[in-house]
């Protein structure tokens, strides 16, 4: 039986650090450059595998050197990639400018994601005999509406990111149990910022939401009881990238092993504090016995 299936996206993260981002038309010559593999699909699967998940990942890698790499990547965190397609063609792709400040901008190129719009052969029989899908809005929405009506016919939980921020259409959150936004993305679905209101909104359309508040924690509130919030753990932050897939990832493995959902969102959060006091986004992702130490 295989506890946690994700359907999502990779891409390999080309990153440039420079002094400040190139204006139109002009040339900066940067410090670094590095080539880090990621895509919010493969973060979480690499999280829940790392946290002691058994984990497989659906989706699509390209046919380039950069495929191979990004699969490597998955399998050497445990994940099983045997339904993880290679489309023809280039990879997913991230091109990322980080300038002095720490600000960033970024062009993704889906490439392979782009070529997931729906489940494929063996996708549902293997969403049917896991425990919880996870997903975020990285492929095509027609895929990810896909893979959560298969897990809704088959009883299986769905968890989803929806990342990048976005409206979503009210088909998909009617068959998602259990909702995790940041701040943003929370604000961006209920139409207003404060995170108490937004899940207040956001329950009327999914039973479940956990929405991430970076040092602050998290927000807890399900249908017919009082709000939690839980707080992150303080600790000398350096790298937040891939916290929240972190999270998630650990949190999506406390509730396959049935832990309550209280002391799931501590484990997740121990997990992500962990993680941004390391820099990279899957490099600095915890295993199990870390975040028990820490929890
Ligand atoms: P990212 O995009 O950086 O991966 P996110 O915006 O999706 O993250 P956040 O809400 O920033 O999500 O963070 C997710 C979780 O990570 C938080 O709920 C918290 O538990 C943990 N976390 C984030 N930042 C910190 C921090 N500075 N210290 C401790 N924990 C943190």
């Amino acid at each position: 039986m295989t506890g946690i299936v994700v359907l999502g996206s990779t891409n390999m993260d080309l990153v440039a650090y420079v002094p400040h981002a190139p204006k139109r038309g002009e040339t900066v010559t940067g410090r670094e450059f590095r080539t880090i593999p990621g895509g919010k699909g493969a973060n979480q699967a690499v999280a829940a595998a790392r946290a002691g998940g058994d984990v497989a990942m659906i989706g699509a890698v390209g046919s380039d050197e950069f495929g191979e790499l990004l699969r490597h990547t998955l399998e050497a965190s445990g994940v099983d990639t045997d339904l993880l397609r290679t489309a023809e063609g280039p990879s997913g792709t991230a091109h990322i400018v980080v300038d002095d400040e720490g600000g960033n901008s970024i062009v993704v190129i889906p490439g392979a994601n782009g070529a997931v719009t729906a489940l494929g052969p063996g996708d549902e029989a293997l969403i049917a005999t896991s425990d919880a899908l996870l997903l975020q809005l990285e492929l095509p929405l027609s895929a990810v509406l896909d893979g959560a009506e298969a897990a809704r016919r088959h009883g299986v939980r769905t968890i989803l990111t929806p990342a990048p921020a976005q409206p979503l259409p009210p088909e998909l959150l009617a068959v998602t149990d259990l909702l995790v936004p940041n701040e943003h993305e929370a604000a961006t679905l209920a139409g207003v910022a404060d995170p108490h209101m937004a899940a207040e909104a956001l329950l009327r359309q999914v039973p479940e939401v956990v929405i991430t508040l970076g040092s602050a924690g998290s927000l807890y509130a399900a249908r017919g009881s009082a709000p939690v919030t839980v707080p992150a753990p303080r600790v000398r932050a350096v790298d937040t990238t891939g916290a929240g897939d972190t999270f998630v990832g650990a949190l999506a493995v406390a509730l396959v092993e049935g832990r309550p959902v209280q002391q799931a969102l501590s484990w997740a959060s121990a997990a992500a504090a962990l993680c941004v006091q390391r820099p990279g986004a899957s490099t600095s992702m915890p295993y199990r016995s870390e975040i028990d130490d820490a929890s």
